[in-house]
């Protein structure tokens, strides 16, 4: 794919409309070369696909819920079948490695658009307390706002869910990532929705997000991004009492309790790397802190470099997404303990060398503020509680590993980290688990059972 894309018309009420403000380019952030033009949509057009998706309310929260499973099953089924178009989108305009972008953004929401369709299925819509039925029905027209991290996957986890509810959608894919957006609207066209269910408007943060956000039409907001703006949305999402659901931003800790065998410890500290460095490190959970017991650390720094040293950058390791997320990196890598050695980088592109740093300070800023970039922070504890300390010494609460060999009381010290998800010993991830974060990571949660209630009013009925 060498020739540049052009997407000229949005996807508003089942019907192809092209967009009235000034188009938007697309960058190539492995080669820095604009490689797509798509549509914008002027206030005119937001307002448009608002009241489509306002009118096709009524009769898709009426459609019972196995038609509804029925349309999200033909959805998985296009995109499947589209899977190859959708890794090349993604690979062309997000920059990660072609067996990447398989695998991690595209098979990942494929499995959570399969586990939303059986989950809504299970789904207890009514239930009875006393003499009262209770009923939950979905909230109406929902704003899905999305970042370029995870350009499939990140709206997947959002409309899915609340598109089985019976919800209506408007989706403001991210300025640096809409090309993998107009295909899946291409994907919901061909899975035979109904007009007006789902409707892309593109256009920057500011303008759509703003205008998206603010609108009487629209019943819930669901943002994921920078908690800076997510702060923003809840504050603009209060006027109208509107209720939001926010993946915001994390700094997540894999924490290797005392009693780890030696070959428990390579496990975790390879894993945490990995971990740390997907998707370039732009993921929310990526682990960028590993604590371990203070006695082991000069055993952790040399397997820790080792890791690294495998995530060459223009292979292995994709580029940030763009020069400003790599000039804010940059500013991380300052002097230091650092554990890791310099790799060569390609010539084009916006890569940064992996790196770990050792011996953090606790308070500091490398070891308190979500970075987005491949940089590992190695913190050491003096005993496990210490250990949980440290992990919960965050404003944010998103991810977390565990690594323990007493796996009898791995729940409990589970339960102590003061966060969404804890991953022990290198458990999977579970597409149909609930995912969001404590503290200022969010709020509410998405995927499965629980992120189709977070789209639900409640309303009880006296008998
Ligand atoms: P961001 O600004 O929060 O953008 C996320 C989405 O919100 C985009 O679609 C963006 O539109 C939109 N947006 C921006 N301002 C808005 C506003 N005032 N009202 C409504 N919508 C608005 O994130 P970013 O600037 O791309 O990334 C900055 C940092 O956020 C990263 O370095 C990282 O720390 C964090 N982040 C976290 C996640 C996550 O998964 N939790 C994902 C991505 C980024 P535009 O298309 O115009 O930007
Ligand atoms: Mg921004």
């Amino acid at each position: 794919m060498t020739d540049l894309l052009r997407e000229p018309a949005l996807y508003i009420d089942g019907d192809w409309v092209p967009g009235t403000a000034e188009d938007c380019e697309v960058e190539n952030p492995a080669t820095e070369q604009t490689t797509g033009v798509v549509a914008q949509a002027s206030p005119h057009e937001v307002e448009g696909a608002l009241e489509a998706a306002h009118r096709a309310f009524a009769s898709w929260s009426a459609t019972p819920v196995a038609e509804r499973a029925d349309a999200l099953r033909r959805l998985h089924d296009v995109i499947a079948e589209r899977a190859e178009t959708f890794a090349e989108l993604i690979n062309r305009e997000q920059g990660s490695p072609p067996p990447l972008a398989r695998k991690l953004h595209v098979d990942v929401p494929l499995s959570v658009i399969a586990q939303t369709a059986a989950a809504v299925e299970e789904f207890a819509f009514r239930s009875r307390i006393g003499n009262s039925v209770i009923i939950r029905e979905p909230v109406g027209v929902v704003a899905a706002i999305t970042p370029w991290n995870l350009p499939l996957h990140q709206i997947i986890v959002k409309v899915v869910p609340a598109l089985a509810a019976g919800c209506t959608v408007v989706l403001k894919p991210a300025a640096l990532t809409p090309l993998t957006a107009f295909e899946l609207a291409r994907a919901f066209d061909a899975a035979g929705f109904p007009a007006g269910v789902f409707n892309l408007v593109a256009g920057s943060g500011r303008d759509v997000g703003e205008q998206l956000t603010k609108s009487p039409l629209v019943d819930h907001v669901s943002f994921t991004g920078s908690t800076a703006v997510g702060r923003r949305i809840a504050a603009m999402a209060a006027e109208t009492l509107k209720g939001v659901t926010l993946e915001l931003g994390g700094k997540s800790a894999s924490v290797v309790l005392s009693d780890v065998s030696d070959e428990r410890l390579a496990t975790a500290v390879k894993v945490t790397v990995a971990n740390c460095y997907l998707n370039g490190g732009q993921t929310c959970t990526a682990l960028s802190r590993l604590i371990v017991p203070a006695n082991r650390l000069p055993q952790v720094e040399q397997l820790a470099a080792a890791a690294a040293a495998k995530f060459q950058p223009g292979t292995r390791l994709g580029p940030l997404i763009s020069a400003g997320q790599r000039k804010e990196v940059e500013s991380f890598l300052t002097p230091g303990k650092v554990v890791s050695s310099p790799l060569e980088l390609p010539d084009r592109g916006y890569y940064v060398t992996p790196t770990v740093y050792s011996d953090v300070d606790p308070d500091s800023r490398l070891a308190q503020e979500e970075i987005f970039g491949p940089v590992l922070s190695i913190m050491t504890a003096e005993s496990d509680d210490h250990a949980i300390e440290l992990a919960n010494n965050s404003i944010y609460g998103l991810g977390g590993a565990l690594w323990t060999d007493d796996t009898d009381r791995a729940t409990e010290w589970s339960a102590r980290i003061r966060t969404g998800q804890v991953d022990v010993n290198g458990a999977p991830f579970n597409p149909r688990a609930p995912f969001g974060g404590y503290k200022q990571s969010g709020i509410g949660r998405e995927i499965g059972d629980y992120g189709i209630a977070d789209v639900l009013e409640i309303k009880a009925v006296q008998l």
